[in-house]
């Protein structure tokens, strides 16, 4: 029985059996994996509160024939500011189902997984413009995963935009497309909200709180990446907002 390391963030917990729980786990180098905790729901258990999601953990396992079997873990940070804040802890873990759902078992994504843990130091930094971070989490995360939504380019021939008040955008296309491209796209976005969109692909997580987001572009920049989730992974990737 090889034991393996690995540093790790904690997406899922489930109560398994009497006392045990199954663990979903997303690590660098192991991408996500699904592990059991023998009595992990034990008072005086070893694991004490390792499995806290979103917590990031240093855990020891080796491979069963179907669950990894989780012996040790090491509490690396529970991200201790990112829990005083309803608003951030909810961003957090919204982000951590996306990931979840996203992801298949053994699945390797060490882009997704800098950009995890990155974004989760930034809530924890500040928790003040929590939902503008996970907003900018999940247009960086489809882009980690080969799907970079196109708002600076035509996504259809490619010419670069003029400026205009509206652009037309296109999941299927992969993003906005020129007035030569448009057919019968029903997803309008302002001139301003496309702006949002860019500066928030090119700009690092930790500096994501300096830019300015309004309400409605907060909403409608959601709204927009639900429908391109939904049509490039067939899943619901961006929740509702208020779930
Ligand atoms: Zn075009």
């Amino acid at each position: 029985m090889a034991l393996e390391r690995a540093e790790a963030l904690v997406l899922r917990k489930i109560d398994y059996r009497d006392s045990d729980y199954i663990v979903t786990l997303f690590g660098r180098e192991t991408g996500k994996f699904v592990g059991i905790a023998k009595g992990a729901r034990k008072l005086d258990s070893k694991f004490g509160g390792g499995f806290d999601l979103l917590n990031l953990i240093e855990v020891v396992f080796y491979q069963g024939s179907g669950l990894d079997f989780i012996s040790e873990t090491e509490l690396i940070t529970n991200w201790e500011e990112l829990r005083g804040s309803g608003e951030a802890i909810n961003a957090g873990l919204r982000c951590a189902r996306a990931i979840n759902k996203l992801l298949e078992e053994g699945q390797k994504e060490e882009g997704a997984y800098v950009l995890t843990k990155k974004t989760f130091a930034s809530l924890d930094r500040s928790t003040a413009g929590s939902g503008v971070l996970e907003l900018s989490f999940y247009l960086k995360l489809f882009g980690e995963l080969g799907y970079r939504p196109q708002f600076s380019r035509c996504s259809k021939c490619g010419s670069s935009l003029r400026e205009r008040s509206q652009f037309h955008f296109n999941p299927e296309a992969g993003g906005i497309v020129c007035e030569e491209c448009a057919q019968d796209e029903t997803i309008s976005v302002s001139s301003g909200l496309r702006k949002v969109m860019m500066r928030l692909i090119s700009t690092p997580q930790g500096q994501i709180s300096r830019l300015r987001v309004t309400e409605e572009q907060m909403k409608r920049g959601l709204s927009l990446l639900r429908k391109f989730g939904r049509f490039h992974f067939d899943r619901e990737v961006v929740p509702r907002r208020g779930m």
